[in-house]
């Protein structure tokens, strides 16, 4: 079968390589801003790994892993963000960006997201909309059962939010920022992009201010 060169893979390859070509050329004091930057989302994924390990993993095997049918990981059904791709790539080795491309290039379709293989997600940090996505009935089956869990979770939730929901300078948009002034453009750039983003950014004050910070790395 033909490989499938859709324009959500074609987005997808294209962030990659850009950003793996614009870090390999980058000065060790920007990227060690890079990294600095992100370790309190790191430390965040981590703790929200661990309560999705603790608390989902039965579950999801026994609904979900056990029958392929998950609902989490249906093909282009999850918005990745540009600062998904930096933070992913920055982590991730050249052989594991190597397969992320591989895996785009080959793509023949069906119904599972490209990124799915039997081994799960093939991302070394997967988006953050996966990492917060639980279906109703897990959600039900686990935090229905359990206020503790549902407060833990709900926490989890407004933590998310101070780095990739933009009525305060976050994350999200300081990495799109930076490598905007780096000269990179990508439609991932949800937050530089979307009218919805941008409006709500407009209505907290956002926008050139944080634009003008990152660029003076
Ligand atoms: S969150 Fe729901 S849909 Fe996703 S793997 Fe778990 S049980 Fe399945
Ligand atoms: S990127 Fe990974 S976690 Fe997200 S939908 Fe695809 S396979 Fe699932």
């Amino acid at each position: 079968m033909a490989p499938l060169n859709s324009e959500y893979n074609q987005q997808q390859k294209d962030a990659i390589r850009m950003v793996r070509q614009h870090l390999s050329h980058l000065p060790v004091s920007k990227l060690r801003w890079l990294k600095q930057r992100i370790k309190s989302y790191l430390q965040f994924r981590k703790v929200v790994q661990s309560f999705q390990q603790e608390h989902f993993s039965d579950i999801c095997l026994e609904k979900c892993f056990t029958s392929s049918t998950s609902a989490c990981c249906g093909r282009e059904g999850i918005i990745t963000f540009f600062a998904d791709v930096v933070i992913n790539v920055l982590l991730s080795t050249d052989e594991q960006i190597d397969t992320l491309l591989e895996t785009l290039e080959g793509d023949i379709g069906g119904s599972n997201c490209v990124y799915l293989n039997e081994n799960g997600c093939l991302w070394l940090c997967k988006p953050i909309v996966c990492e917060m996505f639980l279906c109703d009935a897990a959600k039900g089956s686990v935090l229905g059962q359990n206020e503790n869990l549902a407060a833990q979770w709900a926490g989890f939730c407004r933590r998310e939010r101070m780095y990739t929901w933009p009525t305060r300078p976050i994350l999200f948009d300081e990495l799109e920022a930076f490598f905007l002034h780096e000269g990179l453009d990508s439609p991932l750039m949800y937050l530089h992009k979307s009218p919805g983003l941008l409006r709500l950014k407009a209505k907290h004050g956002l926008g050139r201010r944080q634009s003008l910070k990152v660029s003076r790395v």
